[in-house]
């Protein structure tokens, strides 16, 4: 089955974007995943397909009417469909790796980009919409978020990694950081490659890599490290 993914947004130009190079657009090229742009503003109201109206109660900005956001759900995704329905806020619940492999397991996703000062609620309660941030600072739009939250799926999709094991060891996959990575050459501006990595010994590296994951994590992002963390 091909993982689909369909994005509501007023600027479906802004896809693929960089998702049309490298891994993602070699996978997109040879059917691994397909994307689907759909222009909200075509269910906008009246001759100049409006999308937005001002805030009830007042206040700065424009918030996007939930009958066009849900016409333009509706049009592109029934009633009964499987995939998530995603909308992309800084007010969402913070992706994770263990929610991204969650997704990339799935048949896909339909996300909605917000723009202006958000959409209306009603919406999001009436077509269940799963709230999801990519981060604590605020984007003018969702479309990088979007993009963000397909790179991350994409990238586990079978067969579009080139090293299948690389996934295994990378941060957040065992609850922790990463290990510092080297490569050539061996010295480099007087800096040199810890002497465990160039020893040859299988365990002693694991054992090293472990224990620097560790030490990054519990300096970097305590939160993720020890019982109790997030996955
Ligand atoms: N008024 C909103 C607030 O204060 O929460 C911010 C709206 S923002 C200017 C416009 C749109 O960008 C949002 O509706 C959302 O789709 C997207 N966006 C902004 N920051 C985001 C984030 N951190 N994660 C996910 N989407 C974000």
């Amino acid at each position: 089955m091909t993982w689909r993914a369909t994005i509501l947004t007023l600027f479906p130009e802004m896809f693929p974007g960089p998702l049309g190079l490298s891994l993602a657009g070699d996978a997109l090229e040879a059917g691994r995943w397909v994307l689907e742009a759909r222009q909200i503003r075509e269910h906008g109201i009246g001759r100049h397909r409006r999308v937005d109206d001002t805030p009830a109660g007042g206040g700065p900005g424009m918030v996007m009417r939930a009958d066009v956001v849900a016409a333009a759900l509706d049009a592109a995704s029934p009633a009964e469909e499987a995939r998530p329905r995603l909308l992309m806020s800084p007010r969402g619940k913070p992706l994770t790796q263990g929610r991204v492999r969650e997704l990339a397991a799935g048949p896909g996703v339909v996300v909605v980009c917000g723009r202006f000062e958000g959409i209306d609620e009603r919406v999001i309660a009436a077509r269940s919409l799963e709230e999801v941030s990519i981060g604590d600072y605020v984007l003018s739009g969702g479309e990088i978020a979007a993009l963000a939250v397909l790179d991350a799926c994409i990238r586990l999709l079978p067969g579009v990694m080139g090293a299948e094991d690389s996934e295994a060891e990378e941060s957040f996959e065992a609850g922790l950081l990463e290990y510092p990575h080297y490569t050539r050459p061996r010295e480099w501006e007087g800096r040199t490659i810890p002497d465990v990595l160039l020893g040859g010994n299988h365990a002693a590296i694991a054992r090293w890599r472990r224990s620097e994951a560790e030490r990054i994590t519990r300096e970097r992002r305590p939160d993720l490290f020890g019982p109790g963390r997030k996955s």
